[in-house]
């Protein structure tokens, strides 16, 4: 059985889900993305204020567009998707938000997305979006004949993206696609290709370790009109793999208590005096910013995120 939150990635590739339940990713974003979503879900079951700028946005947007008693909220509900012939579990997993009109027959499928993902151009929007699809297919699977709609709320925005309408006819091919991807799990074979870039466990991935050993291997680096892409993930798995082993030599330090030796130098752990921090907020209130605060003017930066006008 598969999650629903790998079903984008393993359409394009069978291996992916497979690591990402072998190799859990957990880092400051997804820690904060996480309390966030926590702090939005306890203020819409209990009323209770969140202390959060950005889960106290949704939940005012929540209250805003959902008014009780015509709508009835459900978080963290947990929602299985069945085979309707064979009754067999295609996948199971947690919907964030359902809402329910009580006066029209329209349901409402909402996921909370944490800020980095929605920034990195890493959500596929409502209408792509299996993960959602998933979820909406499963909580509505007694009332296929209500209209659906899917909301996107990345966390940090004023509103959520929304999808189309949904209604029974629009379900059937979504589901066939669910299933066959579930099928080809399966079998996990690594499929590289541009979603790569995607893919949270790709480090622990051979197909991602080869194209580092490309980019390596690579003497002249020429950019066409084709190979942008191939040259930026090549550039991205190498940058991966020298930070893996800068991690794992970090952790070999600090297991041994002692150094490694390299020629006449030593990789060792060493104390560097810490850095004494300003409450910006208060020197911009002030009025004194400017003056002992701001360090450098704003600057180009080039990184993979989302693209324009989306
Ligand atoms: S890095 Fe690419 S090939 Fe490897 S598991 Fe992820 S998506 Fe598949």
């Amino acid at each position: 059985m598969i999650r629903p939150s790998s079903l984008s990635i393993a359409k394009f590739c069978a291996l992916a889900p497979v690591l990402s339940e072998r190799y859990p990713t957990r880092n400051a974003g997804t820690d904060r993305g996480n309390a966030v979503d926590a702090q939005v879900t306890a203020s819409l079951v209990s009323g209770a204020e969140p202390a959060d700028a950005d889960a106290r946005a949704c939940v005012e947007w929540f209250r805003e567009q959902f008014p009780a008693p015509r709508y009835r909220i459900a978080c963290q509900k947990r929602v299985t998707l069945r085979d309707p012939d064979t009754g067999a579990i295609i996948t199971e997993g947690t919907a964030d938000v359902l809402v329910h009109d009580t006066q029209d027959p329209v349901d409402y499928v909402v996921d909370l997305k944490k800020r980095e993902q929605y920034d990195a151009g890493r959500l596929a929007d409502p209408d792509e979006n299996l993960q959602l699809h998933a979820y909406a297919l499963a909580s509505t699977a007694e009332g296929r004949s209500y209209q659906t709609y899917l909301l996107l709320f990345g966390s940090g925005r004023a509103e959520p993206i929304p999808s189309k309408i949904y209604t029974a006819e629009t379900w059937a091919p979504i589901l066939t696609r669910i299933q066959e991807i579930n099928e080809r799990t399966g079998e996990p074979r690594g499929e590289s290709g541009e979603h790569c870039g995607q893919c949270y466990p790709r480090i622990h991935c051979p197909q991602w370790a080869l194209r580092a050993y490309r980019g390596l291997e690579r003497n002249d680096v020429a950019f066409n009109d084709n190979n942008g892409a191939d040259l930026l993930l090549e550039a991205k798995a190498m940058e991966e793999r020298a930070a893996r082993i800068r991690e794992l030599a970090k952790h070999k330090v600090d297991t041994d208590g002692k150094g490694i030796r390299v020629g006449s130098q030593e990789y060792r752990r060493i104390m560097m005096s810490g850095q004494m921090t300003v409450d910006t907020a208060a020197l911009e209130r002030d009025g004194l910013y400017e003056r002992y605060a701001r360090v450098g003017r704003g600057f180009a930066s080039y990184k993979l995120c989302r693209p324009r006008g989306k």
